[in-house]
């Protein structure tokens, strides 16, 4: 089967600096991985790369087997949607619009029956029915992150892109929204995320790349990367990695000490 992104020696450059460095990865239809690493190590940058918002410097990019290069950016608007980190709709546009914004790239293709059905599965996956009149500018911050995953949803793409979609999220709209990540990768799509939580990556993802300094240092299954070594070597921290845990996922914590010995 052909690979959702095949990235070849990829280099980025922003500001004169190097952000993206030799980076070679895979990533396969059917799978949620998971970019992981230190606040300002490339994630995003790489992210802006695979959308094609991002200029390559050196190596390639080939997306369903084509350069990304190659990609009218309709075509491309088909082919992959993308959550950013910041939502970045400025006017007041209704939660509604914002989803419907989704489905633009399918105008003049898709009939209207399919865009209704497409804008409904968006809005009951990501639970935002109670918010569809509501200015997208008055949402809370992980309202915003519902609503744009909605938007991102209804586009339906082979390939997803979520950047820091947790972020804003309490603890049951965080579950829900890798369980999303998880269907959709059921359906067949290629999944990315960029995630903080590695307990929740070690869960949810079946791969996980560590990017440090805009290099992807380790690339594999949750066990395979998450060992306390590295992440203490890449986070500067020291972590106890629990394998014997109620659901079988790794937990990753940092050392805290026994509140027993803290002073009172
Ligand atoms: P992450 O998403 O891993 O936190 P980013 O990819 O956002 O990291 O940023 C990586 C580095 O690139 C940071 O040092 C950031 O300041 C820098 N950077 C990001 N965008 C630009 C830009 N447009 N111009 C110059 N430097 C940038
Ligand atoms: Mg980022």
């Amino acid at each position: 089967m052909t690979l959702a992104y095949e990235i070849r020696n990829l280099t980025c450059r922003l500001g004169g600096r190097e952000i993206v460095r030799d980076v070679d990865l895979d990533v396969r239809h059917g799978e949620v991985l998971a970019l992981v690493g230190p606040n300002g190590a490339g994630k995003s940058t790489l992210l802006g790369a695979m959308t094609g918002d991002v200029p390559i410097d050196r190596g390639s990019i080939r997306l369903g087997g084509r350069d990304l290069a190659e990609w009218s950016s309709r075509d491309l608007a088909r082919k992959r949607a993308v959550l950013m980190q910041a939502n970045q709709v400025s006017f007041p546009f209704t939660v509604r619009e914002v989803v419907e914004m989704g489905r633009n790239p399918w105008s003049g293709r898709a009939t209207a029956e399919e865009d209704e059905r497409a804008i409904a599965a968006a809005i009951e996956r990501t639970d935002i029915a109670h918010l569809l009149d509501r200015p997208f500018t008055a949402l809370s911050g992980g309202e915003k992150a519902r609503a744009s995953l909605a938007r991102v949803l209804a586009q339906e793409t082979d390939v997803v892109l979520l950047d820091e979609p947790t972020a804003a999220l309490d603890l049951r709209h965080q579950e829900e929204v890798m369980l999303v990540a998880r269907s959709l990768a059921a359906e067949g799509r290629a999944v990315v995320v960029v995630l903080h939580d590695l307990s929740l990556a070690a869960a949810r993802a079946d791969r996980i790349a560590i990017v440090e300094r805009g290099r992807i240092v380790s690339v594999g299954s949750p066990a395979e990367v998450l060992t306390a070594e590295r992440v203490e070597s890449v986070y500067g921290i020291a972590a106890h990695v629990l394998t014997d845990t109620p659901d079988g996922h790794l937990i990753v914590v940092p050392h805290r000490g026994r509140s027993d010995t803290a002073s009172l």
